[in-house]
């Protein structure tokens, strides 16, 4: 084989995953290639005529390979940026999206405004993206998180070590089912796909876990089972801070209104799209 550089193995890299239908091919092929080599995606472009070994290049082409078959980016770098913070992930977690940030900076501002405001659960909270970074970033909240996947806490447990060298209470819990306590502020990106979403998702080979994405036929369940749920494990005017997708927030905020939450606001993500709903617990008049 003819040796290749850096540049001209982004080139190919990048085609080679245009074809395969990925969104973000270049970027992509940046991320896989600074993985191969062990240096950061800014490095790679200083060094854009630097020869690439035979092993490097098998490696690369493997992570493309995969790429190409749908497996996301963060699975095959084992790790994904969340507010600044790098958690590790794999299969048994959602990968955590940038519209989730939305929840921790909600929460920043309560407690900023509220500093009673300490006790903050995180419900469905897979990689610990959202409690582990408030538990980071405001040491004087008290946070603890649930999940109903063991296989998803193990994950939690491993950035426990990563991001904050402790740990905070974790439940194995179906919602709130196994969670003691009551809190200031609930949060929670439960799964919220509509199950026909998630069919066409699987059988297109997405490999992120059902249980992460499936929130039933309208996508609700868990959403309205939840926000039962925390009527009476919220304290008087403690928050509920939920991720829904923007179809469903009209649903949402009447759920919550309907249980007595009030002072309802919507929050929209960097696209635009109403993401995060916000609920007072007894406050609807
Ligand atoms: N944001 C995810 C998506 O759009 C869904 C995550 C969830 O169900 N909580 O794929």
């Amino acid at each position: 084989m003819n040796e290749t550089d850096i540049r001209t193995a982004l080139q190919h890299g990048s085609a080679y995953l245009s074809r395969s239908g990925a969104e973000t091919p270049y970027l992509d092929a940046c991320l896989l290639l600074s993985e191969t080599l062990g240096i950061e995606k800014e490095q790679l472009f200083a060094r854009l005529s630097d020869p690439l070994t035979c092993t490097s290049h098998d490696q690369y082409q493997a992570l493309l390979t995969q790429r190409a078959a749908g497996v996301p980016v963060s699975y095959l770098r084992k790790r994904k940026e969340f507010f600044g913070l790098d958690f590790y992930v794999d299969s048994r977690v959602l990968v955590p999206r940038p519209d989730t940030e939305l929840i921790v900076e909600a929460v920043l501002e309560i407690t900023d405004e509220l500093p009673q405001f300490d006790q903050v659960h995180d419900c469905c909270t897979g990689s610990g993206c959202i409690a582990l970074t408030l538990a980071k970033l405001h040491p004087g909240i008290e946070v603890s998180a649930s999940d109903i996947s063991e296989r998803a806490l193990e994950v939690f447990g491993i950035n426990s070590g990563r991001i904050l060298s402790r740990s905070l209470d974790t439940y194995v819990s179906n919602l709130l089912e196994n969670v003691p306590g009551t809190y200031h502020i609930i949060v929670s990106n439960p799964p919220y796909l509509l199950s026909s979403e998630v069919d066409a998702m699987q059988a297109a080979g997405w490999p992120e876990p059902r249980v992460a994405l499936d929130g039933g036929d309208d996508g609700l369940d868990l959403v309205r089972k939840l926000a039962a749920q925390s009527t009476s494990r919220l304290h008087p005017r403690g928050y509920l801070i939920l991720e829904v997708a923007d179809p469903q927030m009209e649903a949402t905020t009447a759920i919550l209104e309907a249980l007595g939450y009030g002072d309802i606001e919507v929050r929209h993500d960097l696209a635009g799209r109403r993401r995060v709903c916000i609920g007072r617990n007894g406050a609807h008049t």
